[in-house]
């Protein structure tokens, strides 16, 4: 969480996700109680970023956002984006609606949830390269993170990263020093090669940036 002045910004909630909760009133029930955290005197949470898994997650999103709209304008805001182990739930259609879902303003003019229509996302993901749980298929994972990090400058927007490799275990990398066949490896190097020549760009639309969610190695990796 990132602590801001009128409370603290969540910044990495699957709040659709079936494991958070698969009953929409105990969902509501629970965001509720986020929201009136600081009524009580404890810290207040003033914004939740909602962040998909699989495809259809970002459409629930959208759908949670809205609703919330009218209860509290911003209070839930979303990502946009596929968890690296549900990328075989993508088609060149389907990242098509997903960039559609990041934009605003008239890029939203034939979408139906009017009230969250103006509201752009704030973050793309989470992206990023999954060996551990699904190293069968790295190529189409690393197709469409490319896909995501061109997303994310396209729209200048963070990236939320989920790297995992395929050794989950510190000593055991140690062990095998710096594989080739590395999530963390290759995501530096996708994320190098949008970069420009001499790394000194810090104009957002020519160098992705963003957090990384998950990081299994040690601190001096990260
Ligand atoms: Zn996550």
């Amino acid at each position: 969480m990132i602590k801001k002045n009128n409370g603290l910004i969540a910044t990495h909630e699957h709040i659709t996700h079936r494991f958070f909760s698969s009953d929409v009133n105990e969902q509501r029930r629970i965001l509720e109680k986020c929201r009136t955290l600081g009524e009580n005197g404890e810290e207040s949470i003033s914004h939740i970023v909602a962040v998909p898994i699989d495809f259809i997650s970002n459409d629930d999103i959208v759908e949670c956002e809205s609703e919330w709209q009218r209860i509290e304008p911003g209070f839930i805001r979303r990502a946009v984006g596929t968890h690296p182990v549900w990328v075989q739930e993508l088609t060149e259609n389907r990242f098509q609606h997903l960039r559609e879902l990041a934009g605003a303003g008239t890029e939203w003019a034939d979408l139906p949830w009017e009230s969250a229509r103006t509201e752009p996302a704030v973050a793309i993901g989470e992206t990023g390269l999954d060996y551990y749980r699904s190293g069968e298929n790295k190529n189409k994972q690393k197709y469409w993170f490319q896909k995501f990090v061109e997303l994310s400058l396209e729209k200048k927007l963070p990236l939320i990263l989920h790297v995992r490799d395929s050794v989950d275990n510190n000593a055991e990398v140690e062990k095998q020093g710096i594989s080739t066949d590395s999530a963390w490896m290759d995501t530096l190097q996708i994320l190098d090669s949008y970069r420009d020549e001499n790394h000194l760009s810090t104009e957002p639309e020519k160098t992705p940036w963003g957090v990384l969610h998950c990081c299994t190695v040690h601190t001096s990796h990260a």
